[in-house]
């Protein structure tokens, strides 16, 4: 059988041969210290890409949005949020753990919501009430499915939320994959936020490292919570110098990620059994349910292995496709033959168990 067909997370992609050669390349110090060169070319970059004074490199994307909350928060303020944010299902606790702040949840559909819910959040100052202090917004938004902030309305909830004193975190581990979806600049979505954490082992296709920037008094405080939480490295210009190949490289590159998307979408929608909102698949994710009649999502991603293409169980029903760097339109063309064989599988399964016992 060929290689899988990995679709469970942009995260899997491996480093090219090119991003490789950057990384052997590497000028490197000891960043701790401070004096990593390509630490610091890195972080310039970054900055600069997104209208910010400043940047730090951090290993993670949970630790670039957990050393940004630290620093903009005080223990018992509160977060504002929308309630299926990552920070909130995906970083084990760490806002409570590591800030000591609660979040308050937002509805809305795809991960999105509108200036009055933020207003409506938005805690009086009473001795007894928490103190409504940041506000986080996800573009895109992993669990609403990969969903694009319209930039109009992304601008609008951040200024309400300034307007009434607090600050603004935008998580953008994929906010390149908003950009090119978007047709904007990624300082676009920044010049409204405070503080925006990036990941470059998602779609750009970086081993390892995340970064976050800010003003240069935000990012002190950043480099100080980096160190504190245990993030601070040393050779870190070899994990630097594969991000600024994935800067260079890997960001027009998306839009065929999206296409992918696109198609694996479309495909889906002619298999029956398989429903889909195909207005939520708006950059490399592709969540889909799956009938109760076919089985659970976790045993259709099961059978789906079996044939060589590995997706994610999200939910009871409900599944999750991540196209990326490391995956070919000929590969999502295969992708969908196996989802049609696993199909048509359950389906006879599941008329074999209606037959009467000889
Ligand atoms: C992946 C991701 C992160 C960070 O994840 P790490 O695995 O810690 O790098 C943060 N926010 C969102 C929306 C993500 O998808």
């Amino acid at each position: 059988m060929p290689p899988a067909i990995d679709l469970r997370s942009d995260t899997v992609t491996r480093p090219t041969k090119a991003m490789l050669s950057a990384m052997i390349a590497a000028e490197v110090g000891d960043d701790v210290l401070g004096d990593d060169p390509t630490v610091i070319e890195l972080e310039a970059k970054i900055a600069q890409m997104l209208g910010k004074e400043s940047a730090c490199f951090v290993p993670s994307g949970t630790m670039a949005n957990q050393t940004a909350i630290r620093a903009l928060t005080e223990p018992g303020d509160e977060i504002v949020a929308h309630g299926d944010s990552h920070i909130i299902h995906y970083e084990s606790g760490a806002p409570a753990a590591l800030s000591g702040c609660g979040v308050f949840p937002l509805q809305g559909a795809g991960g999105q919501f509108g200036v009055e819910d933020v207003v409506a959040a938005i805690r009086s100052p009473q001795v007894y009430m928490p103190r409504s202090r940041l506000l986080v917004v996800e573009n895109t938004h992993n669990r609403g499915g990969g969903t694009v902030w319209p930039l109009d309305r992304f601008s609008l909830v951040c200024d309400a939320a300034r307007r009434h004193g607090l600050s603004v975190h935008l998580d953008g581990a994929r906010l390149f994959n908003a950009c090119v979806a978007a047709l904007c600049r990624p300082v676009d979505y920044a010049r409204h936020a405070d503080t925006v954490s990036i990941c470059f082992s998602k779609g750009l296709g970086a081993p390892v490292g995340s970064a976050v920037v800010g003003t240069s008094a935000t990012i002190h405080r950043v480099r100080r919570f980096r160190k504190m939480f245990g993030g601070a490295m040393r050779q870190s210009g070899l994990l630097a110098a594969a991000a600024i190949h994935a800067l260079d490289h890997h960001i027009e590159r998306l839009a065929d990620d999206h296409a992918h998307a696109r198609r694996l979408g479309n495909g889906i929608t002619a298999i029956e059994g398989l429903a889909i909102d195909l207005a939520s698949v708006q950059t490399n994710m592709v969540f889909f349910e799956v009938e109760r009649e076919l089985g659970t999502a976790a045993r259709f991603c099961e059978l789906l292995s079996e044939h060589g293409v590995n997706m994610l169980p999200m939910g009871p029903q409900r599944v999750r496709a991540v196209t990326h760097l490391d995956v070919t339109g000929e590969q999502i063309e295969r992708a969908l033959g196996a989802i049609a064989d696993v199909v048509a599988q359950s389906t006879a399964e599941r008329q074999g168990d209606r037959r009467p016992a000889p």
